[in-house]
């Protein structure tokens, strides 16, 4: 059965505000001529209310393209992209979160958050109020009077996040948000956000290369073939979400498994170019091992 086959929603449930997104034959290229580059596609991909969807996958094999079809930034060359069932439309499809975090640095933390208030439609009396709890959510109680160079890089990436959060938005893309951040801030902010994802239940989409991060993230990861990136693997995370503790997750024979299994696909999607439906020794011997176990 195909991905999109497991995973698609009922017709009704995309008709509303709720964030879901669907991509239906799915190709962009980029450039006319001889400079033409397709840089993914063709992608169906159905992802339904609530998922925490990572992708994974080769540098250059159209994540971030991807990323930016569903936020409504680029249009498709080829197939349609739809969130909550309706084109995407860019700064009101998603909250979205860069791999930098492109603050206003005129601007104070509580600055930042209170603009992104402002465009959310939420009134200045209320914002205060609403600005606070965001920064609580994101662990930056009391900052809201530095600026925006005073604080760390993690700290700069958090606020990013709150002010994402801050429209409401069912939906919530990342692009590889901490690749510039040391490992043991990346590690904290990755508890930080599967907390957050499973306190607000919102739909999302999440781009990272690396395996550790989207086997401790995702509820399902979707791994891409290298460049133009098709589906080479979709597969469900079946580990504790919630209120669970995160170093004993990680240390976990089953997040190893995990990580060692999508590590190996994602190593076999670059090398190969492994098309859907085509085993990897990966995936064959995680088969092989559960057999035995039975
Ligand atoms: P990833 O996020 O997986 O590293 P990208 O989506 O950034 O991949 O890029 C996919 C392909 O599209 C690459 O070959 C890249 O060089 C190309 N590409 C990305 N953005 C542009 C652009 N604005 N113009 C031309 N080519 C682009």
């Amino acid at each position: 059965m195909s991905s999109s086959e497991t995973t698609t929603a009922p017709a009704s449930t995309t008709t509303k505000h709720d964030g879901t997104v669907r991509l239906d034959h799915v190709v962009h290229r980029y450039g006319r001529g001889s400079a033409n580059v397709t840089a993914v596609g063709p992608v169906d991909l159905t992802v339904p209310v609530g998922e925490f969807l990572v992708l994974v996958g080769p540098s250059g094999c159209g994540k971030s393209t991807l990323l930016r079809l569903i936020a409504g930034f680029e249009r498709p060359t080829h197939g349609a992209v739809r969130v909550s069932g309706a084109e995407p439309r860019p700064g009101t499809a998603a909250g979205v979160v860069f791999q930098t975090p492109r603050l206003f640095p005129w601007r104070t933390v509580g600055g930042n958050i209170d603009l992104a208030l402002r465009y959310a439609g939420v009134d200045r009396a209320h914002r205060p109020e609403r600005r606070a709890r965001l920064l609580a959510r994101v662990g930056l109680e009391g900052t809201e009077k530095r600026r925006t160079w005073e604080i760390s890089g993690g700290q700069q990436q958090r606020v990013a996040i709150a002010r994402a959060l801050a429209a409401e938005n069912p939906l919530l893309l990342l692009d590889e948000p901490f690749a510039a951040l040391d490992a043991l801030t990346r590690e904290r902010l990755q508890e930080d956000v599967r907390r957050v994802a499973a306190q607000t239940g919102r739909t999302t989409v999440f781009v990272t290369h690396s395996a550790d991060e989207a086997v401790f993230l995702g509820s399902r990861i979707v791994v891409l073939t290298k460049g133009p990136g098709t589906v080479a693997l979709d597969l469900p995370i079946d580990l504790p979400r919630g209120d669970v503790d995160a170093e004993e997750l990680r240390e976990s024979r089953e997040f190893a498994e995990l990580r060692a299994r999508v590590s190996h696909e994602v190593k076999a999607a670059a090398a190969h170019g492994h098309r859907p439906g085509e085993p990897t020794d990966a995936s064959m011997q995680g088969i092989e091992e559960r057999t035995s176990q039975s």
